[in-house]
């Protein structure tokens, strides 16, 4: 399947089929149907090998910029390969306002290089993101962690084999040229292990105190009242 630019047509209609993917300004995995496409004749002249298209978001409206590769010109219509390069990545989001300080800028540019495709520089952010959390939660901290992300692993079901690259980058002792090297799928299940790990050792504690702070509030303000009546 691929795209079709007709010089007198434009986008060809039975093959516009419409592109699903998370939008990278609502969030939503929608539809994006073709906003602004190049002119046929001009790249039949210039004959690039890569041609960008915009695609509006059908959740938000947004425009979304993608990129395809040229397959074949032929003498009035260009052909794309139909898959395409996405220029904004989604931005993964978190509850940062619970971490310590130096563990959320460690973390916040982890997730920049993931949201970038760069995997390995990413799995050095976690490594450091994650000595930062250990230091921030002081002695028996980093025991602590570990026991979360074993539980995790029992929960989401990750086998050994899988699991051995994500506790070397988050836990292994040595130097950052010692990190495994992650693949895509690899990263993915750092990156979600790492976040409950942040979750459960930081996030819970700071909501749940909170909520209990403000339930002990409202529960103080009533006493008032009853006082005063
Ligand atoms: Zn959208």
């Amino acid at each position: 399947m691929s795209i079709i630019l007709d010089k007198d047509q434009g986008i060809e209609n039975e093959l516009e089929e419409r592109i699903g993917l998370e939008c990278p300004y609502c969030g939503v995995y929608a539809h994006m149907s073709p906003q602004s496409v190049p002119d046929a004749a001009s790249l039949l002249r210039d004959r690039p090998k890569h041609v960008g298209l915009v695609y509006q978001c059908d959740s938000c409206h947004a425009p979304v910029f993608l990129r395809f590769a040229v397959r074949e010109y032929g003498d009035n219509r260009v052909e794309l390969l139909r898959n395409f390069v996405e220029l904004e990545r989604p931005k993964e989001r978190f509850a940062f306002s619970y971490l310590p300080q130096h563990t959320e800028i460690m973390f916040r540019e982890a997730l920049t290089c993931y949201s970038n495709n760069s995997f390995n520089a990413f799995a050095s952010m976690c490594r450091r993101a994650a000595q930062s959390s250990f230091i921030a939660m002081g002695e028996g901290g980093k025991l602590r962690a570990f026991e979360e992300i074993m539980a995790a692993q029992k929960i989401a079901g990750i086998s050994d084999d899988a699991f051995a690259p994500i506790k070397a980058v988050l836990f292994a002792t040595g130097q950052q040229e010692d990190l495994p090297v992650l693949n895509r799928a690899q990263a993915g299940i750092l990156l979600e292990i790492l976040k409950d790990m942040f979750y459960q050792c930081f996030v819970r504690h700071g909501k749940l105190t909170r909520a209990i702070k403000v339930r002990r509030f409202f529960v103080s303000e009533d006493n008032g009242n009853l006082q005063l009546a």
